[in-house]
């Protein structure tokens, strides 16, 4: 039986998650769980498998709950803010960590996990983007194991062989025979619109997506295709990738979650149902596109970023939480958001960011230009 705390338990990864638990009692129970502002999605969790603590970076969300354990005596302990959250991270009192919270705020907490030597479930890609070399080095020195939870890194993971396999992050892609990693993506709900319309794009198109459904932000982050850099940027730390061995391919159908070449030209792939809507039958029509980067501007910025230093591609991730914010709230257009992010990347892209105190002093720097180069759209 593992111990399970799930980091961002209310969301869609984590509510998946939760699902899993529920329907293997006899392999897992749920140690702790955390959110930010969702009351009732964590009272019903609270009510379901009593974890031991909840942790709540929102106040209200916070009181609420801890009125209602008191008032239905029930043993959950409740916790307020961030510091909790690493916290209950490095807790000895649990075997392995969904890192399902979304954005930079993932961070702190997944590494707290990774320096306790504990399996880590890694959804958050952000927190990867952000400091990948400290989190591979932290891994490999306090020898917690990393397992891809990202659809196409967890299909690119099941195409290695099992030496590859038990080295995430410290992969000999050629020893093993790996000519490229092929990353698929849907190419997002505009990927037949016409790129000049695109500044009229609405949130509400900007979310809904043809083929998974997610938190909003990893929405709008498909359909931008941004989310394809980030995991660009995941596969260079996870596989340990060289920028040239990694590739792009758009794939409407979204059978294919990713590829893995071999140098004797043989190609592994993962395939799965996204939904149970979608016959398998629909193999007899797979489509492969090259991506186009006039539509799809944020993933060249993401992978130039890649190619050129870690404080820039913090500093496109960031950059990119705030657009991204600012777009659902309305305040700027779709295209505005690739603007931001090039701008404010550009600024990062010789700055030397060796540790996580620069990785997070660049981050914050570059949400505080973000906001300026929002001010001045
Ligand atoms: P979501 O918005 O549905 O859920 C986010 C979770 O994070 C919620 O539990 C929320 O309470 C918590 N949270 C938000 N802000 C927080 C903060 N400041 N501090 C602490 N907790 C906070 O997002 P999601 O779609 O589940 O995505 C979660 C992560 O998984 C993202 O990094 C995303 O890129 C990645 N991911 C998601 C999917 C998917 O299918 N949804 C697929 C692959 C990767
Ligand atoms: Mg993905």
């Amino acid at each position: 039986m593992k111990k399970i705390t799930i980091l961002g338990a209310t969301g869609s990864i984590g509510r998946s998650t939760i699902d899993v638990i529920r329907r293997n009692p006899d392999l897992y129970s749920l140690y702790a769980a955390t959110g930010n502002k969702n009351y009732s999605v964590m009272a019903s969790i609270i009510r379901e498998f009593s974890p031991s603590v909840v942790v709540m970076t929102d106040k209200t969300a916070c009181d609420r709950l801890k009125e209602m354990v008191q008032a239905e005596h029930r043993d959950t302990e409740v916790l307020f803010g961030a510091e909790n959250l690493n916290a209950v991270a490095a807790s000895e009192e649990y075997d392995g960590l969904m890192s399902a919270i979304v954005g930079a705020a993932g961070l702190r907490p997944t590494l707290a996990a990774i320096t306790q030597g504990k399996t880590v479930y890694l959804a958050n890609k952000e927190s990867l983007v952000m400091s990948g070399h400290i989190f591979i080095d932290a891994a490999r020195r306090f020898k917690s194991a990393i397992i891809p939870v990202d659809s196409e890194h967890n299909a690119i993971f099941q195409c290695l062989p099992e030496k590859e396999q038990q080295r995430i992050g410290r992969c000999e892609l050629k020893e093993a025979g790996i000519q490229n990693i092929i990353l698929t993506g849907s190419g997002g709900p505009f990927r037949d619109r016409d790129s000049s319309t695109l500044d009229t794009v609405t949130p509400a198109e900007a979310v809904s997506h043809p083929n998974w459904s997610m938190g909003k932000k990893i929405s709008v982050d498909s359909a931008t295709m941004m989310n394809k850099g980030l995991e660009f940027i995941e596969a260079k730390w996870l596989f340990n990738a060289a920028p040239e061995d990694i590739k792009v391919v758009v794939h409407p159908e979204s059978v294919i979650h990713s590829m893995v070449q071999y140098t004797d030209g043989s190609v592994l792939a993962q395939l799965g149902r996204h939904d149970m809507r979608t016959p398998i039958a629909r193999l007899g029509s797979l489509t492969f596109r090259e991506p186009d980067f006039v539509k799809y501007p944020c993933l060249k910025l993401a992978i130039d970023a890649c190619a050129t230093s870690q404080a820039m591609t913090t500093a496109v991730n960031a950059a990119n939480e705030v657009a991204v914010n600012a777009f659902l709230d309305g305040k700027i257009k779709f295209t505005d958001i690739y603007r931001v992010c090039a701008k404010v990347a550009s600024q990062f892209a010789c700055v030397n960011a060796p540790d996580l105190e620069s990785i997070l002093e660049v981050d914050t720097q570059a949400r505080a230009r973000a906001y300026s180069e929002l001010a001045v759209l």
